[in-house]
C-alpha cells in the first residue's frame, strides 16, 4: 500500500487503520497454558497469600536476573513505596523528571519530597551533573528510572551515592530482561523494581516485583508487603498489602514463557522502523545498545519540528486522523504536572534538557499486536505527512483558528 498525501486523513482521506492501533497493546502468551493455570489455581482454591504460582514466578525472575530475592507485589507503584520506606528514606530524594508519575508519587505519597533532576540527552535517563547540583542537607537517596529498559548511568550515580552517603535504587518498570555492560538489570544499587502491568514487556495483568542482593531489606520488604505478619497473629512491623495474586502470578508464569517471542517481534519491529524511517529529515529514532540484552519495548522517535516541518505534536495529530495512536511519554513531565507543579512552579528552569525531550518524544505501536505491514503503513504516513508539511500545517493552523472562533 502506498500512502498518497490525499490519501492522508489530517487532508480529508478516510484513516488508514479502520480500528485503533495502541502503544503498550499487551502481548498474550500461550492461552491454553494460561487457562491450565487458572484451573490448577480454582482447584487448590489458593489465591493469594504466597501462592504456589507466586512462588515459582519469584524463583524464576531470580534466577533469570541473577539475584539473591526476589518479591512479587501487586504493581510497580507499592512496590517503590514499599521499597522507598524500607530503604528508611526520608527528606528530599532525587528523581528524574522524565519518568512516569508514580516514580515522583511513590514518594510524595508518604511526605518524601521528589526533587527533579535533569536527564542526559542521549541515554534520556538521569544526568549524574545535574543529581550532584540537587543534592541538599536532606537528600536521603537517589532513584534512577531505567526509561524505554534504557540502563541509566549506573556506575557514576553509584559513585555520587557512595561519596555522598546516599541510599540508591533504580525504578526498573521498563527494564525487565535488559542488561547493563553484560549483567542483568535487577543488580544495581539497593534494590531494583519492575512493572508487570499490562503495557508492559512482562506482564502479569498488573503487578511488579522488588530484587535485591540484600538479605536484610528483602525480609523487611517482605514484611512491609503483607502488614507485618511474620506468622500466624505474629505482627512484628507496620506493613501494607501489596501482594501479588495468583490469577497475575499465572499471568506472569505464562508471559515468561514466551518472553523470548516477544522479543523478537519488538526487535523485527524495531529494525523495520529505524529502516523505514531512516534519513528523514529531524526524525532520529532512540537507538538501543545492540551489545546488550535488551527488550525493544518502545520504539521512540524524537522529532526536532524545525528540520522535519511538522512539530511533534502536529505529526502526532496527523496520525491519531489515521487511528494510529502515537503517544508523547512523558508529556509535560512530572514537575509540570500537579501536585509538583504548585509546590515547584520554577522546577523547570533546572531542567533544561526534560523540557526540551518532552517537546520532541513520540511513541510508536510496536509488539505482537501489530505486524509488518501495519508498521509500513504506519511510516508510509509519517514520510508522506512530512513531504507535504506545509499543507498540512495549513490545515492544522486553520483548525486552531476555527477552534478559536468557536469559543469566543
Ligand atoms: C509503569 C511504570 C510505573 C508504575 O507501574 P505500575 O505497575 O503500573 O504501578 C512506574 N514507573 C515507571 C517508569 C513506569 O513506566
Amino acid at each position: 500500500m502506498k500512502v498518497q498525501s490525499h490519501d492522508l486523513a489530517i487532508l480529508g482521506g478516510s484513516p488508514v487503520f479502520p480500528e485503533s492501533l495502541h502503544v503498550g497493546r499487551p502481548n498474550v502468551g500461550d492461552r491454553a497454558r494460561l487457562l491450565e493455570r487458572f484451573n490448577d489455581m480454582l482447584d487448590r482454591r489458593w489465591f493469594s497469600n504466597n501462592g504456589p504460582f507466586v512462588q515459582e514466578l519469584e524463583q524464576r525472575i531470580a534466577a533469570m536476573v541473577g539475584v539473591k530475592h526476589c518479591i512479587a507485589m501487586c504493581n510497580a507503584t507499592v512496590a517503590l513505596e514499599i521499597t522507598i520506606r524500607a530503604l528508611g528514606l526520608t527528606g528530599e530524594v532525587i528523581v528524574p523528571s522524565f519518568t512516569f508519575i508514580a516514580t515522583a508519587h511513590a514518594l510524595q505519597w508518604q511526605q518524601i519530597t521528589p526533587v527533579f533532576g535533569d536527564i542526559d540527552p542521549v541515554t534520556h535517563t538521569l544526568d549524574p551533573k545535574s543529581v550532584e547540583e540537587m543534592i541538599t542537607p536532606r537528600t536521603s537517596g537517589i532513584i534512577g528510572v531505567h526509561v524505554w529498559g534504557q540502563p541509566c548511568r549506573i556506575e557514576a550515580l553509584q559513585e555520587i551515592a557512595r561519596r555522598r552517603g546516599l541510599a540508591l535504587m533504580f525504578d526498573a518498570a521498563h527494564a525487565f530482561g535488559c542488561s547493563y555492560h553484560g549483567q542483568m538489570i535487577g543488580n544495581f544499587g539497593s534494590a531494583e523494581v519492575f512493572s508487570f502491568h499490562a503495557t508492559k514487556f512482562l506482564n502479569s495483568f498488573e503487578g511488579g516485583a522488588v530484587v535485591t542482593n540484600d538479605d536484610e531489606l528483602a525480609s523487611q520488604i517482605r514484611l512491609m508487603t503483607n502488614f507485618g505478619f511474620a506468622g500466624y497473629d505474629n505482627v512484628i512491623y507496620i506493613g501494607t498489602n501489596g501482594k501479588m495474586n495468583e490469577a497475575a502470578a499465572a499471568m506472569g508464569l505464562t508471559s515468561l514463557e514466551s518472553l523470548d517471542d516477544v522479543v523478537a517481534v519488538n526487535r523485527r519491529h524495531y529494525a523495520q522502523y529505524a529502516r523505514e524511517l531512516n534519513g528523514l529529515p529531524g526524525v532520529t529514532m532512540f537507538s538501543y545498545d545492540e551489545r546488550e540484552r535488551c527488550n525493544y519495548q518502545y520504539v521512540v522517535l524524537e522529532i526536532d519540528g524545525t528540520q522535519a516541518g511538522l512539530s511533534r505534536d502536529q505529526l502526532m495529530e496527523v496520525l491519531w486522523a489515521e487511528n494510529i495512536l502515537a503517544r508523547r511519554y512523558f508529556y509535560p513531565g512530572c514537575h509540570r504536572m500537579e501536585p509538583y507543579r504548585s509546590y515547584f512552579p520554577h522546577a523547570g528552569l533546572m531542567l533544561p534538557e526534560t523540557n526540551r525531550l518532552s517537546s520532541r518524544v513520540l511513541i510508536l505501536p510496536t509488539g505482537t499486536a501489530v505486524d509488518a505491514a501495519d508498521i509500513s503503513t504506519v511510516c508510509q504516513v509519517i514520510q508522506t505527512a512530512l513531504a507535504h508539511a506545509p499543507e498540512v500545517q495549513d490545515v492544522l493552523l486553520r483548525r486552531v483558528m476555527q477552534d478559536q472562533e468557536a469559543a469566543d
